[in-house]
């Protein structure tokens, strides 16, 4: 297909900006021939009109009718074969296997949310009425789940399939009866314009109302600003940066009407090494750590960021220094996140009580160490790192690390290496970081999602804005609905 470097604004390609910018080659830095021009207000007024206008009749179709424009979605994805994978190859420099993965875990997230909508999915509760009921007669009441309304969707730089234009947030917003304007993640424009013609030629061959989805490029943080408060706007997904899923959560609760916010951002994932499982698997728990630490460039939200050991364990990162030091770096997914990796990778190198274990210059997989005691006292050591990098925590005792672990901030993730015998004894460690994270794992390591119906990829705050969702699996589609109760209405009247 021939690129335009145009806005999609239900069925149209509009081009009303005059200022452009090229999607770079991740490996070099050299621009990718399209130019893609910057949308203008006027375009995201339309892409909002429209989606409002196709709001009504969407909502209304069938479950049945919905799961078919899905599952052509998937099909349309399919069908743009390697060009795509090429394209996201190019703009992210990610290994082919990698992406071709990617792309069938997005085809196989759609796939459930279309099975998911032909279900009994809009959690229906029917409290039957007692007439009879002393003192008052008791009404009748039914309560179901229906659509928030145009949602607005941003995606992230290190997923450009499965959390990109056609990822979980599109979807569960779409399979709930949510019109969708997505903003196109300037890191991969290209690959961008592709999955949104996929999903224009989906909606047309399954004749959805226009507006059903829009696009819009933009690398000026003003028109994100300008979609989030948007009137029209109902509610945001965004998957990102702290700093950019914070900036926006920030203008949604401001607007005069705030709205639901569904930011999924950063973590540090702490994994938790128990003594008795280092003294029996140091080997290959170095192996397997160090390998997660730098699986895709180290660029995931589930990345391990945060080890936490005891003194008396402090040998284990001696080995797993000596295994990062043996891992190769990789190409970053853009020349910024090189940059943002290296200066973070600097400041903890320059900070007071932090060690670094590795050996390789900046950049390279690295690893540091500190106390409990250092990052009490300086938490910029906890912030993420967006690359190959972890920090050790050393703890004085089982105390110190249940109470350090107390002291952090939410995540997405937290790990347990222990054996059953460490762990029974000491249940206080498995409540304290089941207060802190979305997904707590046994003996493994938090890079991977599973899509899944029981998965929640989400954590209280700073991981996410809303603690009480996922953005992976089929529960995410409960986002983008609201309940609503109907009282004394025979069924036929109900929607
Ligand atoms: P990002 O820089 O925050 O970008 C995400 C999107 O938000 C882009 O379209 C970006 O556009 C826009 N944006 C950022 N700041 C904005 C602002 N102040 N106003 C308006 N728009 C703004 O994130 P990224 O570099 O793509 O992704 C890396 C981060 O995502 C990491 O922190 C990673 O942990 C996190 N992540 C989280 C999950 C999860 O599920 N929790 C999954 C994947 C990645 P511009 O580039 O034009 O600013």
């Amino acid at each position: 297909m021939k690129l335009t470097g145009k806005q999609l604004l239900g069925n149209t390609w509009s081009q009303k900006g005059q200022r452009t910018f090229q999607g770079l080659q991740a490996s070099n830095g050299e621009a990718i021939e399209t130019f893609f021009y910057e949308a203008t207000t006027e375009e995201v007024d339309e892409a909002m009109r429209l989606a409002q206008q196709a709001f009504s009749p969407y909502r209304k179709l069938s479950n049945a009718k919905r799961a078919e424009f899905l599952l052509a979605i998937s099909d349309e994805l399919v069908a743009l074969g390697d060009s795509l994978i090429h394209m996201a190859c190019l703009e992210t420099g990610l290994p082919e296997a990698r992406i071709t993965g990617e792309r069938g875990r997005t085809t196989g997230q759609i796939k459930a949310f279309a099975d998911f909508i032909l279900g009994d999915w809009t959690r229906e509760i029917h409290d039957p009425a007692q007439p009879e009921r002393q003192p008052l007669p008791k009404p009748d009441l039914f309560q179901k789940n229906i659509p928030l309304g145009p949602t607005v969707v941003f995606g992230a730089s290190n997923f450009p399939l499965a959390f990109s234009v056609a990822g979980g947030d599109t979807m569960s917003a779409l399979a709930a009866g949510c019109p969708v304007v997505f903003k196109a993640h300037p890191a991969h424009p290209n690959t961008c314009e592709m999955v949104g013609y996929a999903i224009q030629q989906a909606a047309q061959k399954t004749g959805m109302p226009e507006g059903v989805f829009s696009m819009v490029h933009a690398t000026s943080n003003d028109i994100g600003g300008y979609l989030v408060q948007h009137p029209i706007c109902q509610a945001l997904a965004f998957t990102g940066s702290f700093r950019g899923g914070k900036a926006l959560y920030d203008l949604a609760v401001r607007r005069p009407i705030p709205i639901p916010v569904y930011a999924e951002m950063g973590s540090i994932n702490p994994v938790v090494f128990m003594p008795e499982k280092l003294k029996n698997n140091a080997e290959s728990l170095a192996d397997a750590c160090s390998q997660s630490v730098c699986l895709g460039v180290g660029q995931f939200c589930t990345n391990p960021g945060l080890l936490l050991i005891l003194k008396e364990n402090e040998d284990f990162l001696g080995m797993l220094a000596a295994r990062l030091d043996q891992q190769a770096l990789g190409t970053f997914l853009t020349p910024g996140i090189k940059k943002a990796f290296i200066s973070a990778c600097e400041h903890l190198s320059k900070q007071v009580g932090v060690q670094t274990l590795t050996s390789k210059a900046i950049p390279a997989p690295s690893l540091f160490s500190a106390s409990t005691h250092t990052a009490r006292k300086n938490s910029s050591i906890l912030e993420e790192v967006f690359g190959p990098s972890t920090l050790a925590i050393i703890a004085d005792d089982m105390e110190d690390l249940i109470a350090f672990i107390g002291d952090l901030p939410g995540q997405l993730t937290a790990t347990l290496h222990g054996e059953s015998q460490e762990l029974q004894q000491n249940p206080d460690l498995i409540d304290a970081l089941s207060q802190k994270v979305g997904r707590i794992l046994l003996n493994g390591f938090p890079t991977g999602v599973e899509v899944s119906k029981a998965m929640v990829h989400g954590g209280p705050f700073p991981s996410t804005t809303d603690s009480r969702s996922t953005s992976v699996g089929t529960q995410a589609i409960y986002r983008f609905t609201r309940p609503i109760c109907f009282q004394n209405f025979p069924s036929e009247l109900i929607p």
